[in-house]
């Protein structure tokens, strides 16, 4: 398909500020469309921020950049030339009060958790995988699916706990889909591939360098805002909710939000929505939509996550990239060091700082906790795993994130391909991104879907192509990036 030029400047707007929103506002503004990114919060990035505190730089957890799909990959580099450092994943897993690698490696697992326990995880395998050959459905719950893949001991030490964590529920409540998503490529025997063989194309599971922005992930989102906003009649707008988008209008959907100045509404061309779905089809569209699709977005949720930053006095706690705490008597689940990623994360080499992630539900016991109890409680468990003196700890404080991680609940997918299929009917209508999509995407994911958007709106390419992004069919498209901007 070839790209109509516009005959008059078509506006675009775009409903939020993240890594999807404002890739898709980045590429329609670069091929000529005039674009409003509109944000409800007083910062860039959604769950991509960085926060800066007294000379610390902290991401929402650690974000690394990470794609297969090669055109992507060097459209990323080319928006970041020069601000990036390659980082060395060296990750462990806490458990049992034992410390394993991970990705898991079948020397360290002999190693650290003895003989028997070895054994009794090889036997388990064998028995699960025996169990397959003779089996012809797929896996329904989260749980069936890592004990397929992995066999029960493994799936109890390494995944149970700290998917329970993340979820808030029982992995049998949780669909399998999130399993063939993520540990896609990754089972026991590419574990013990790749100790014996090391073959140089490695499971997605186990990459072992990625790329990082040295000054925090939302340099990223900060260097599209600044294309953008080269562009006269260009905004990107913070601190505006959009509180409704008409549709009366098919050809001219009608976007209202509050913002400094009170309510505004303006028309445009396209909406390209990444506020999370179900909030969208509950409260944000008009008209209402079939009382059948409001029912499926009320069956949706999210989880939540609260991350505690410490700011510390001390070079350096551990050399990891991430730490997977999965002991139960732990409140978090999963920590990092920002220095570990780019030594510009930190004011000077004498300090350090760490990132603890609560993973909880908006109103839960995590949530309602004061952040001067979270940050004590942090600094205690740290200072129980022989990290931390407390002494060292010179600030600290909580950011929560509400609607962080779409809950592939069991029967989610049917609910979810009933919005889907009535959005999708809407000319002037796209939705992108993770909350936006419901789907578990990572930045890059949103990133492609918002490239994708923008050529959707171009009419190069179908709606359907921007929700076959990071679903189990491969999808590596060699033309996604135009050849104007590759290196
Ligand atoms: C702890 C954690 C660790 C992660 N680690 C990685 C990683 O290592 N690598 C990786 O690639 N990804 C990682 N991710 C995922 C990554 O953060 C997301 O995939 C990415 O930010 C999604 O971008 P998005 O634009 O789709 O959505 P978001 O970043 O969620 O942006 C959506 C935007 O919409 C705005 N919005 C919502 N409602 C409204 C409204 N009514 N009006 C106006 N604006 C609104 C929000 O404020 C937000 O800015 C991680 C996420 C978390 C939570």
């Amino acid at each position: 398909m070839t790209s109509p030029t516009p005959t008059r400047q078509q506006h675009v707007i775009v409903l939020g500020a993240g890594p999807g929103g404002l890739t898709c506002a980045h590429e329609l503004a670069r091929t000529g469309y005039r674009v409003t990114v509109l944000d409800r919060e007083n910062f860039l990035g959604g769950l991509s921020r960085t926060i800066v505190r007294d000379g610390f730089r902290f991401d929402l957890g650690g974000h690394r950049w990470f794609t297969k799909n090669p055109a992507l990959d060097a459209w990323f580099r080319n928006l970041m030339k020069g601000r990036l450092v390659e980082v060395e994943r060296t990750s462990r897993i806490l458990f049992g009060g034992k410390w394993f690698d991970y990705p898991i490696s079948v020397g360290n697992v002999l190693k650290t958790a003895g003989l028997v326990t070895s054994a009794a995880c090889v036997l388990d395998y064998s028995l699960s995988y025996m169990k397959g050959l003779l089996r012809s459905a797929p896996p329904v719950t989260m749980e069936d699916a890592f004990t397929q893949q992995f066999g029960r001991r493994l799936y109890d030490m390494f995944f149970r706990r700290y998917s329970e964590k993340v979820w808030g529920r029982p992995c049998g409540e949780m669909s399998a889909d999130w399993v063939s998503q993520r540990s896609k490529g990754l089972s026991v025997w590419t574990a013990v591939s790749n100790a014996l063989l090391k073959p140089k194309e490695k499971a997605q599971s186990l990459i072992e360098t990625f790329l990082y922005p040295r000054y925090g992930y939302a340099d990223i989102c900060e260097r599209m805002r600044d294309d953008i906003l080269s562009a006269t009649g260009n905004r990107v707008m913070l601190e505006c909710e959009v509180r409704n988008v008409d549709l009366s209008d098919e050809l001219h959907p009608k976007v209202t939000w509050n913002g400094p100045n009170g309510l505004v509404t303006e028309s445009a061309d396209y909406v390209v929505s990444t506020i999370a779905l179900p909030v969208l089809v509950r409260k944000i569209i008009t008209p209402t939509p079939p009382a059948a699709v409001v029912e499926s977005a009320s069956s949706l949720e999210f989880r939540s996550v609260i991350c505690v930053n410490l700011m510390i006095d001390m070079p350096q706690l551990a050399p990891d990239t991430w730490v997977y705490c999965h002991d139960e008597g732990l409140g978090f689940a999963r920590f990092h060091e920002p220095k570990n990623w780019s030594p510009d994360m930190v004011p000077d080499a004498s300090k350090t700082s760490v990132v603890l992630e609560y993973f909880c539900t908006e109103g839960d016991k995590w949530w309602n906790t004061s952040e001067a109890d979270l940050v004590a409680r942090s600094v205690r468990e740290l200072a129980g795993l022989g990290l931390l003196d407390p002494a060292r700890v010179i600030g600290g404080f909580a950011v929560k994130a509400r609607e962080a991680y779409p809950v592939y609940n069991l029967g989610y997918s049917e609910r979810l391909q009933a919005m889907k299929d009535w959005i999708g009917a809407i000319p002037r209508l796209a939705i992108v991104g993770r909350g936006g999509t419901f789907r578990y995407n990572n930045a890059d994911h949103s990133i492609e879907m918002g490239l994708l958007t923008a050529q959707m709106i171009r009419g190069e390419v179908g709606k359907d192509d921007i929700l076959r992004v990071n679903t189990s069919i491969e999808y590596c498209e060699t033309n996604l990036v135009p050849a104007a901007t590759r290196d």
